[in-house]
């Protein structure tokens, strides 16, 4: 039987290693300000609101397992030649951990990360140590989610899939040419595509793992990728891998090398956080509003408009499909109306259906600023 109490230095390393875990967004995030994450009282975690299949709302518990890495990502705050405080988690330090807070009924689940602990099998060993532990001996059928470290063999992913809810392997970035200026020690095709193709075949549907979610993440403006890339890429991961999210985590400036693309003084902090909620827009477009990843309309250097979102600039160069007739209009024709969104649209139909016609947009609900965008795009006919 595991004890809840942890000891001080369990504490100290969760502070250092939920800390330094926070910019891997793989888990949960969104485009609301209800979706991001947040700090915990303790001040020594990072709270992330996930949706529950149900629909409710609650948390991860979220870490690395170690902050020592044999990698050199550029980008990295834990890149091996970094001069930074390491520590590490045992798999029972962890699984206490985890159980006090658990127990407590303060999160729902776990999220685990790392950097990479001599091996890339010698750190999922670990990982799938915590997952085996909660699973076989503690019982816990809840919500886990394990990071699957770049170069792991088959047999450790295999692994981690038979124990996880979700993993996920972060992509980085869009394409191996870019990879290749961000790592010298990873590869691209072995270490982070091989292990995302078996996994998609692990969890593909009516395989015995098919309730697994496989998700990755971006980071964006490391390398000098363009939008167009990213979102290329990202299209290519839902349509041929059919992964269930794609993330995306502004570069954050200071924590990598100079001369990374992200630490030109031209490029600011904010103008990278612009461009990750953009893309965030645009994955929104893509899974829930019926839009291909080849639809989406990019600036003259492949960068998605900054004073526009990405539906509004696609309607804009389309003028040939408005106004459209919001009481004959389907759903995929109002989905595509800037303002419009999956929840009013179904709303629409739904009054339609019961009253017949609809005669202006107060009919729809309260005339505020979203739907003042539709205004331009649609007739009441
Ligand atoms: S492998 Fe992960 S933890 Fe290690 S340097 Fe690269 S991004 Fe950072």
């Amino acid at each position: 039987m595991i004890g809840i109490a942890t000891t001080m230095d369990t504490q100290a390393k969760l502070a250092t290693l939920s800390a330094d875990g926070q910019f891997d967004l793989a888990c949960a995030c969104g485009t609301s300000a209800d979706d991001r994450r947040r700090r915990a009282p303790e001040r020594d975690r990072w709270i992330y609101p996930v949706t529950l299949p149900n629909g409710g709302r609650s948390v991860l518990f979220k870490t690395l397992i170690t902050n020592a890495c044999a990698n050199d990502c550029r980008y990295c705050p834990l890149r091996a030649r970094n001069d930074t405080r390491r520590c590490t988690l045992t798999a029972e330090e962890t699984v206490a951990s985890f159980l006090n807070y658990w127990r407590a009924g303060r999160v729902f689940g776990l999220f685990l990360s790392g950097g990479v602990l001599g091996t890339p099998d010698r750190t999922m060993q670990r990982l799938n140590d915590v997952a085996r532990i909660l699973r076989r001996r503690e019982g816990f059928r809840g919500y886990i989610h394990l990071k699957i470290i770049p170069g792991a063999s088959d047999a450790a992913v295999r692994e981690a899939v038979s124990l996880s809810s979700a993993v996920s392997i972060n992509i980085e970035t869009a394409g191996e040419k870019h990879f290749r200026t961000l790592s010298s020690r990873k590869n691209y095709l072995d270490d982070v595509i091989r292990p995302m193709r078996l996994i998609s075949r692990l969890t593909s549907p009516g395989t015995r793992y098919s309730r697994v979610r496989q998700t990755t993440q971006f980071v964006v403006g490391a390398s000098d990728e363009t939008d167009r890339e990213l979102v290329k890429y990202m299209g290519g991961l839902y349509d041929r891998l059919g992964l269930s999210r794609v993330y995306f985590s502004a570069y954050q400036k200071g924590a990598g090398d100079p001369g990374l693309p992200g630490e030109r003084p031209e490029v600011s902090g904010a103008d990278l956080l612009l461009r990750e909620h953009r893309l965030y827009q645009t994955d929104w477009l893509i899974r829930r509003y019926g839009f291909r990843a080849d639809e989406i309309p990019f600036d003259e250097t492949g960068h998605l408009a900054t004073d526009a979102d990405p539906k509004e600039h696609w309607a804009r160069l389309h003028p040939e499909r408005f106004p459209i007739d919001i009481n004959r209009a389907g759903r995929e024709e109002l989905l595509r109306v800037p303002g419009l969104g999956p929840v009013v649209v179904k709303r629409i139909l739904k009054l339609r259906g019961e009253t017949g016609r609809l005669r202006r947009f107060e009919d729809i609900g309260r005339f505020g600023k979203r739907l003042s965008k539709a205004a331009d795009y649609v007739v009441f006919g």
